[in-house]
């Protein structure tokens, strides 16, 4: 594909690819790179090993690269190991009714009140701490090629698309489930990207590499995927941006200062980036959503919809996809609830996240973010013409 078929606007957000790739490569991409490696970043909660609530387990893996590593107990961050110590859930509720919330308003300016355990209405893990879950370490298992393959994975994306997320017919007008489309084809094309990034390109000599005939034949070829990646990259930029105070005051301890002053300045230098705000103040317009008179009942079936994608995350017949199946359908889940859950007229929910949402979501926009600079060079250095413009 040509350069020029992705100039303009990105379709159905507010931002232009060459903003969203300037961006990226400007501030996203090196600051996320750096924010990932760090303690609080790097240990995600996870239960690997799960019962598929659909079908039976069809495990089809080839590679010993499948497999995740566990983080034995003494290796993850000591202030994760403890229960929340956070103010418990009533005393967060708006103080408004308690006298002492008239006479001293800063009170409620304090976005974020610890770390607690909060149900996320799109997602169907039970995220409360028990013997099941275990602590990953991302860094020491990416997201790349794994030899899973055939049935069992074309069976999850089959799912996913025929019973979830139906393609939506061209002269369908509902912008909510094209946007749950787009999001999952986005999801999809990034992982594809990843796969096609870092591949065994010779199992004899174990040699590791890009593989771009891979990365056109699923991805590049069609530039509906392309876009869809883009899309599903602003979405998630639009939620870390709109939960921005939270997220500025979030507590990153993970017991040891220095990495976690990093993480803070880190975080504060992608959420208040200038160029970021100017460039781009609104990647994507949630409040265009849900506008029709069957607004309420639609979020209902759509979150509904969403829940199933992530409960057949637990289907993933391979370990290491499964793992990265289920942080980045958290991260994909907790932006939805930042952009649809919060703020609700009539239910008035504060924001509240919980640790592993935030984790999740950061790694989703790192990989999402790695997604687009891959196939923004590819495709640059396939168009020379449009590089000297
Ligand atoms: P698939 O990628 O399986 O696609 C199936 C069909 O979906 C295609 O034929 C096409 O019709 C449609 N399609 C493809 N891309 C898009 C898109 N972007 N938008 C809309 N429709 C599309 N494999 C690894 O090696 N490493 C991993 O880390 C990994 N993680 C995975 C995580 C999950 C959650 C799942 C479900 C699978 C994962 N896989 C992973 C497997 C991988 O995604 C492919 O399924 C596998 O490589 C086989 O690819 P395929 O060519 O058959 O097409």
């Amino acid at each position: 594909p040509a350069a020029r078929e992705y100039t303009g606007m990105v379709e159905d957000c507010c931002c232009d690819y060459e903003t969203a790739d300037a961006i990226n490569e400007e501030v996203l991409h090196p600051i996320l790179q750096e924010l990932v490696t760090l303690p609080f970043f790097r240990y995600f909660k996870v239960k690997l090993w799960c019962d598929c609530p659909f079908w039976p387990d069809d495990g089809m893996c080839r590679l010993r690269d499948c497999s995740v590593c566990e983080c034995p107990e003494n290796e993850f961050p000591e202030p994760f190991r403890k229960p929340y110590s956070g103010l418990s859930p009533d005393s967060m509720i708006c103080q408004e009714g308690k006298p002492q919330a008239a006479v001293d308003k800063t009170l409620d300016r304090k976005v974020f009140k610890g770390w607690i355990e909060t149900d996320n209405p799109w997602t169907s893990d039970d995220e409360t701490d028990n013997n099941e879950m275990t602590y990953v370490n991302l860094q020491l298992n990416p997201e790349r090629y794994t030899g899973y393959t055939g049935d069992s994975a074309r069976k999850i994306w089959d799912s996913i698309y025929k019973e979830n997320c139906p393609k939506y017919p061209s002269e369908d007008l509902c912008h909510e489930k094209k946007a749950l489309y787009k999001l999952i084809s986005g999801l999809h094309s990034s992982i594809s990207v990843h796969i096609a990034y870092d591949y065994l390109l010779d199992e004899s000599t174990n040699k590791w590499g890009k593989n771009l005939p891979l990365l056109y034949d699923r991805v590049l070829n069609y530039s509906e995927r392309v876009q869809n990646l883009y899309f599903t990259y602003l979405f998630v930029l639009r939620a870390v941006t709109k939960a921005a105070d939270y997220l500025e005051q979030a507590e990153y301890n993970t017991g040891n200062p220095e990495d976690d002053l990093k993480t803070q300045s880190l975080v504060k230098q992608l959420l208040y980036n200038h160029k970021l705000r100017s460039a781009c103040p609104l990647p994507f317009d949630e409040a265009k959503l849900w506008q029709g008179e069957n607004g309420p009942e639609l979020k209902q079936e759509i979150q509904k919809q969403f829940r199933n994608i992530s409960a057949i995350m637990d289907c993933v017949g391979c370990e290491k996809c499964r793992l990265w199946g289920k942080v980045q359908v958290l991260g994909l889940g907790t932006a939805l609830k930042i952009l649809f859950s919060v703020g609700d007229s009539h239910l008035n929910q504060p924001l509240q996240l919980q640790r592993n949402e935030v984790i999740a979501l950061f790694n989703l926009l790192n990989r999402l973010s790695e997604s687009v600079k891959f196939v923004h060079e590819v495709i640059k250095e396939q168009s020379p013409s449009t590089v000297q413009k």
